[in-house]
Formats: structure tokens, C-alpha cells, sequence
């Protein structure tokens, strides 16, 4: 079952006179339990699909449905229950509190969106923490953190509140090689546990190399095109 469905959807930008057709009309859909990635040079349109399907942004035309929701039909408190409910974020420079333990930059998304106990919050900090190999890290400050730990904790924070799609905007940029693998491998892990969606935007070949399909945008158009060595059975 498609998780995003995009008929048709564009976006321009406007200030003042200036027009920027970010993205031309184009359809594509993602599958749920994807692990897929949007490619293409910089300024060609990645992290404004994205948050469109993240709701921070909406398309100038067209209809895109995520999670089976009309993500154009949200008004902004809707939205923001949206991401709440259904998306993890995750960045190319981490975007943990500087001020919040390990634990507690995990344990944020679950204070805002959910009712919870202390109980149930703290579980499932502790199981998120050990799924990605950062127990021994919780009472840790980000400035104490390597990049890895840092990007381990940001993966850890975005699955917390059991979002079903992750959308990650060049995760490994800041990583160097064997930690962006390490990293890659960590979200792989996770889709096949928790059977979440992640959608990539990334220059990385190594992401590239894990994707199971490519969304190549250049000068606003999109084509997909599958990954032979990694496509799940049954998906085109
Ligand atoms: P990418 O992530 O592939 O580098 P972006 O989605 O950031 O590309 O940008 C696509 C195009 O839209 C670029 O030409 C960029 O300058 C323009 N753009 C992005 N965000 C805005 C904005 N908020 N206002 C105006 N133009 C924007
Ligand atoms: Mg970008």
C-alpha cells in the first residue's frame, strides 16, 4: 500500500516579482516499509518534497496524500498533529537540544504529542537507546557526543513516537565514510524491525547504493528508477 501518493503536485516559489518553479507536475508513490531516496543536484527540489510530505510546506498545485491524508486540506494546527502522529525528521546536522541529555532529546517528541505515562516514555526511551547502541551515552549532553552518537540519537529520537514515515534530509552529509555506513545500515535495521518508511534526500552513493529506488529530480521533473541489487520482491 503507498504511504505517499503525489498526482500532478508543484511548487512555486514566490517574493515579490521573482517566480521559482521549484518542482514541475509530477506523480510518483512510495510504498510503505520503503527505503527509498530522492537524488539530484543541489537546488533541484529534494528537501522541498520533503517537507511537503512532511506537511511543513504545502504544494502550489496538485494533490498529495500521505498517510491517506490530503496534506493541501491541513491548516497549520492540523499539520503540526500530523507530524506528531505520523512523521520522524531527521537531519544532515542532527538538530538535537544542546541543553537535553541523550535520553531527553529522545523522550522530547513523546512529552509534546502523546499521553503517555512517565512509565511508557521512559520504556521506550530505553528500548530506542538500546536498538541503535546508545544506552551508555543517555545521560550525555550532544556536545559530548561524536557525530555518529549524535546521528544514532537523532534516528533514536525520530522513530520514538512509532511515526510510520521517516524522512531524513542528507543524514550522512556530516558523517564520514565508515559512520555514514554505519548509520545506513542502523536505519535499514530499523525499517526491517519496525517495518517504518524512510525516504532520503541525499547526494551519498552510499545511500544511493542502499536505496531500494531512486526519485531522480533535475531541472523539476522526476523519474524512478528502481535498484536492481537491493529492490524488495514484488516492487517496481
Ligand atoms: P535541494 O534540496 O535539492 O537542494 P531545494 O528544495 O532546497 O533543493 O530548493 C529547490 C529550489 O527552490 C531552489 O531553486 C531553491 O532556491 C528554491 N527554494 C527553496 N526554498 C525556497 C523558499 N523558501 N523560498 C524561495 N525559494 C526557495
Ligand atoms: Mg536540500
Amino acid at each position: 500500500m503507498p504511504i505517499v501518493e503525489a498526482r500532478q503536485i508543484s511548487k512555486t516559489y514566490r517574493s515579490g516579482d521573482i517566480h521559482v518553479e521549484a518542482i514541475h507536475p509530477i506523480d510518483f508513490s512510495i510504498d510503505t516499509g520503503a527505503f527509498v531516496a530522492f537524488v539530484g543536484p543541489s537546488g533541484s527540489g529534494k528537501s522541498t518534497l520533503l517537507n511537503m510530505i512532511g506537511g511543513l510546506d504545502k504544494p502550489s498545485a496538485g494533490q498529495l496524500k500521505v498517510d491517506g491524508i490530503d496534506i493541501a486540506a491541513l491548516d497549520r494546527k492540523q499539520a503540526a498533529q500530523f507530524r506528531g502522529d505520523t512523521i520522524g525528521f531527521i537531519f544532515q546536522d542532527f538538530n538535537l537540544i544542546p541543553v537535553l541529555t541523550v535520553a531527553e532529546n529522545i523522550e522530547y517528541p513523546l512529552l509534546m504529542v502523546q499521553n503517555w505515562s512517565v512509565q511508557t516514555r521512559k520504556e521506550r526511551v530505553n528500548t530506542l537507546m538500546e536498538a541503535v547502541g546508545i544506552s551508555e551515552q543517555a545521560h550525555k549532553f550532544p556536545h559530548q557526543l561524536s557525530g555518529g552518537q549524535k546521528q544514532r540519537v537523532a534516528v533514536a529520537r525520530a522513530l520514538a513516537s512509532k511515526a510510520k514515515l521517516i524522512l531524513a534530509d542528507e543524514p550522512t552529509a556530516n558523517l564520514d565514510h565508515q559512520t555514514a555506513l554505519r548509520i545506513i545500515d542502523l536505519m535499514k535495521q530499523m525499517r526491517d524491525e519496525f517495518d517504518t518508511t524512510f525516504i532520503f534526500s541525499t547526494h551519498d552513493p552510499k545511500i544511493m547504493d542502499a536505496a531500494e529506488c531512486l526519485y531522480t529530480l533535475e531541472d523539476g521533473c522526476l523519474t524512478a528508477q528502481p535498484n536492481p541489487a537491493t529492490a524488495k520482491e514484488g516492487q517496481s
